[in-house]
């Protein structure tokens, strides 16, 4: 469990709160403080808003002006990836090989954005009349962005907002603010004044920032039940919301799948981020005749994966980010076990300071066991066999989840027609999780509302406005 440094005084939801408005950040590897934050309260939030309403003034006036400060803003997060990378993984665990995609992924994000502009769209519909669509701003954009990729997620909203002409203010997960609090600093020198503004504190000022009545879009990605509290803060002001939720995404094995071919990548979909992905593969379908081929294949790659802490040389697997995630992973694989299923690999806490959970894969799991049913978020992997394809593509389905699921198999057209029988925002054939920056990225059912990424990302931040008048002769 968390070590705490003398001073303070009480623990909220796994940060301790110091005297004198902080609060510190755990270092997952070790379980001690390292770091603190400022614990903004809600009602700063008031003036902070304020500010970003004054400074949309100005950023939505100029395009040009906006594509070359985010082209700026590019350059200057490249350039400092030495100094962001590393505070990355003290606060969030991941291995710094990681931390500098998530940096690498933030810089092409902005560059994409800055040259995606909105272009007004004539319209017609056969009548001698011309309208015309110019795509307008919405004004302040509040972003609230959970634990697992702090700058990936961050960068996904704050880029094409900033590209659509609104000003944002961002809140980062408590358990990892300080990259978000480096991030914000380094893009404040290629951007004007109150552009983007970074929060940081425990709740409610979550809430508070959700249902402000200055903040015209709310674009979240947690979990689904913050989500809901989201979007009812936020209907008091009918702000618009998009909503990033959990996932519990299905990998389907067909029969004609090559088990050692595909294992590493089946492998790593799962457990890359330790499992904290909201589209890991957290369930795998195997064909009864291959089931046992799949679970040793995979059990081999959990125990020979190097798990240690993310800034260790040759680490593939971090700790888990926070105390009571590393406690739902652990319930969810107690009661997996109690209920029947066979630890292959892991099962367990490793013995050792930090949050770190050995890499698990789970055979003979019943069906309807939490760690099948819910998102375990971690490096907690439960393998199902199947006898009729029919029973694979139901029980996938079979969720009010709806992120993401794969199929993998050789014949490729037989794949893609499984692939489609999934409900779900993204399917992906012989991969899982790749995802491009200019694809839309949207939930089915519980998973999400409205679009993030590509031109659909762009346009979530824009409302149109018609200019409308009879076509001239
Ligand atoms: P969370 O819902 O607990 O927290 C997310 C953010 O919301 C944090 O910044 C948190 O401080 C803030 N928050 C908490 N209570 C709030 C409230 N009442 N009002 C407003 N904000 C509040 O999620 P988490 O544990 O940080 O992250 C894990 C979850 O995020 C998983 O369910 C995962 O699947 C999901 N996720 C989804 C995506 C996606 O794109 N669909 C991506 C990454 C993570």
């Amino acid at each position: 469990m968390a070590t705490h440094q003398p001073g303070h005084v009480r623990q909220h939801t796994g940060t301790p709160v110091i005297p004198g408005g902080r609060f510190a950040v755990l270092d997952p590897a070790t379980g001690e403080a390292f770091g603190e934050a400022p614990d903004q309260r809600p009602d700063e939030l008031d003036a902070i808003v304020g500010r970003a309403q004054e400074a949309w003034r100005h950023w939505r006036a100029d395009p040009a002006a906006r594509t070359t400060a985010l082209l700026a803003a590019a350059d200057a997060v490249e350039a400092a990836g030495a100094d962001i990378a590393p505070l990355l993984t003290r606060e969030q665990g991941k291995p710094l090989a990681e931390s500098h995609q998530e940096i690498a992924r933030t810089a092409a994000r902005l560059r994409y954005f800055a040259e995606t502009a909105p272009q007004p769209e004539p319209i017609t519909d056969g009548r001698p009349v011309h309208s015309e669509v110019r795509w307008r701003p919405l004004g302040p954009v509040a972003a609230i962005v959970p634990w697992n990729f702090p700058l990936q997620l961050a960068s996904a909203k704050f880029a094409p907002a900033l590209a659509a002409g609104n000003t944002m203010v961002l809140k980062p997960s408590p358990f990892t603010p300080l990259a978000t609090r480096l991030l914000g600093s380094v893009l404040s020198a290629a951007l004007p004044e109150d552009v983007l503004t970074i929060v940081t504190g425990h709740e409610p000022l979550g809430a508070r920032l959700a249902s402000h009545p200055g903040i015209r879009h709310v674009t979240f990605t947690g979990s689904i039940s913050t989500g809901r509290a989201v979007a009812e803060g936020a209907a008091a002001s009918l702000a618009r919301v998009t909503l990033e939720l959990g996932g519990n995404d299905a990998a389907i094995l067909l029969d004609d799948v090559d088990v050692e071919e595909i294992a590493d990548r089946l492998f790593w979909a799962a457990f890359r981020n330790c499992g904290q992905v909201c589209m890991a593969v957290k369930r795998v379908y195997a064909p009864a005749r291959l089931y046992s081929q799949v679970v040793e294949a995979l059990a081999q790659r959990a125990k020979a994966a190097v798990v240690g802490a993310g800034l260790d040389p040759g680490t593939q697997l971090g700790p888990v980010n926070n105390a009571p995630q590393l406690a739902r992973v652990e319930r969810y694989t107690a009661q997996a076990l109690a209920d029947g299923a066979r630890a292959v690999a892991g099962g367990h806490r490793l013995d050792r300071p930090g949050y770190f959970f050995a890499p698990t894969i789970l055979a003979d799991v019943p069906a309807r066991s939490p760690v099948v049913t819910q998102e375990q978020f971690g490096p907690v992997l439960p393998v199902l066999p199947y006898g009729h394809l029919d029973e694979a593509v139901e029980a996938a389905n079979d969720t009010g989840f709806g992120l993401g699921g794969s199929v993998w198999g050789t014949d490729l057209d037989r794949a893609g027609e499984v692939a489609d029988r999934l409900e779900c925002g993204t399917a992906w054939i012989n991969h899982h999780a790749e995802l491009s920056l200019a694809q839309p990225f949207a939930g089915a059912k519980d998973s999400g509302v409205g679009v993030a990424g590509g031109p659909w990302g762009l346009y979530g931040n824009l409302r149109p406005f018609v200019v409308h008048r009879p076509q001239e002769v």
